[in-house]
């Protein structure tokens, strides 16, 4: 695939001056789709568009023959998990059915950690191999090992095939907000088109009330029918909108949130401000999981082709029923190089109903709960998930603009705001009654007022700087 082939080049394309970039970006859009996204891309758009509608037995079929590939890849050529299995007393020859996948040790983000070297296969290689980190908003960043030729087509196929629910297609029109630097700040310009993807790139990180006419400007001049990114930027674009409405300003398809939870809260005032559908997906660098609404709910339906999903409870076993929450626990497949076995995403999700008016037998989550480490802790050890404080959010954002919780002690929260207007003690009363009605009595907030929050070396939001560790509480959830 050329994408990964020109990766290196691709670094030097970003450092370009804006005008030398625009002529490599359109000579480079000259290449037709099929070898700019290789071979790979057209095989999995393939296999979305047969299997759409399959039933679940067709399913169960399928992901067998996938997790017994990956199973036998790990045991036959990946030096960790012979090790791990042979512990467990298993093998391969183990795997005879779905169920038997509860017998098989989980993986955590710290054996990867602790066994990079060995979770590579010895039967690809090296130039094969595909280095990729995570953001780490939270935790300590991990980087793992995918497969050139493979994950990034993978990846395209099934998130442009995701987004065409709502209409969208390779290089429609689009505004991206993303933590990239891009233009020239110091000009006042801080987007640039973005050929190869045929996307108006804006930096996330310039956003401020008084800047923000200017991006909304430009993206009037781009005349995009899709507004992608995380939800954090989308949100203070929207809240803007919502105070200083603009006649000239476009309406868009669908706003595709990535990247970041979305919470419900946020979806409800977005589409009030739009007017159009808010649609989200789930999914993480380690790309073991994908979950994406569809046409008709907002519920996230796990690609059965993707990857392999399991919903735990604390002590590792399986729920299914739905309405019960567990941790979402993912294998990987087309990944020879560095497979993922029961990898734990630290993601909590709600278990959906079985069918959906769509027609498709995906697994649904109806929700993501948060991340592992966005729980608030009381002094009674409560876990309380971030998703629930929506409410008190929605109440307050007359006057901030940016919120983040910051907690290092059980039952005291510092919450820190980036004011807009006026704002003094009557709003920092009325933010502490809000948060305290949803918190209970056992925690104390304290308000901090800041000009900027910390953002992950993604450019991403951090919801919440949790400094305790979460998991030791988990039994209360
Ligand atoms: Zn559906």
């Amino acid at each position: 695939m050329l994408e990964d082939i020109l990766r290196k080049p691709r670094a030097i394309y970003y450092g370009l001056p804006t005008w030398q970039k625009a002529i490599v970006g359109n000579l480079y859009h000259l290449v037709p789709q099929r070898l700019r996204l290789g071979k790979n891309y057209l095989k999995f758009q393939r296999l979305l568009e047969a299997s759409e509608y399959w039933t679940k037995q067709q399913w169960e079929e399928f992901q067998y023959r996938e997790l017994l590939h990956t199973i036998t890849q790990a045991y036959d050529h990946v030096p960790y998990y012979r090790k791990s299995f042979s512990e467990h007393g298993l093998s391969s020859a183990d795997f005879t059915c779905l169920d038997d996948i509860k017998k098989f040790p989980t993986l955590s983000k710290k054996d990867i950690q602790e066994n990079y070297d060995d979770l590579i296969a010895d039967n690809v290689p090296a130039w094969r191999h595909l280095v990729t980190t995570t953001g780490g908003s939270t935790a300590e960043p991990l980087a793992f090992l995918q497969e050139k030729g493979i994950t990034r087509s993978k990846e395209h196929a099934f998130i442009w095939g995701g987004w065409s629910r709502v209409g969208y297609y390779p290089r429609a029109r689009a505004v991206q907000f993303k933590g990239r630097s891009v233009g020239n700040p110091k000009r006042n310009i801080y987007w640039e088109y973005e050929p190869i993807q045929g996307f108006l790139e804006m930096d996330s990180n310039f956003l401020t009330e008084s800047r923000i006419p200017l991006y909304l400007d430009a993206i009037r001049d781009f005349k995009p029918e899709y507004l992608i990114g995380y939800v954090s930027s989308i949100h203070q674009i929207a809240q803007f909108l919502k105070t200083n409405p603009r006649k000239d300003f476009p309406r868009f398809k669908a706003v595709c949130l990535a990247s970041e939870n979305v919470y419900p809260w946020q979806r409800e005032f977005l589409k009030e401000v739009f007017g159009c559908r808010i649609f989200s997906h789930y999914g993480h660098s380690e790309m073991v999981l994908l979950g994406m609404e569809c046409e008709e709910s907002h519920n996230l339906h796990f690609f059965p082709q993707y990857g392999y999903l399991e919903v735990l409870d604390a002590h590792g076993n399986i729920l299914k029923e739905p309405g019960e929450t567990g941790e979402l626990v993912g294998t990987s497949f087309h990944n020879n190089v560095m497979p993922l076995i029961r990898y734990h995403t630290q993601d909590y999700g709600i278990i959906g109903e079985d069918e959906c008016k769509c027609g498709r037998h995906n697994p649904i989550i109806s929700d993501v709960e948060g991340r592992l480490q966005e729980f608030i802790v009381t002094a009674d050890n409560r876990l309380i998930s971030i998703c629930v404080m929506g409410a008190a959010h929605f109440n307050i954002s007359k006057f901030v603009y940016e919120t983040q919780y910051y907690q290092e002690r059980p039952g005291h929260v510092v919450f820190r705001v980036v004011p807009r207007g006026d704002f003094g003690e009557e709003q920092k009363t009325i933010i502490i009654n809000t948060l305290k009605t949803k918190l209970g009595d056992d925690v104390t907030v304290e308000i901090e007022d800041v000009e900027r929050l910390k953002k992950s070396q993604n450019g991403k939001h951090i919801m919440i700087e949790q400094k305790l560790s979460v998991p030791t509480y988990m039994d209360n959830i």
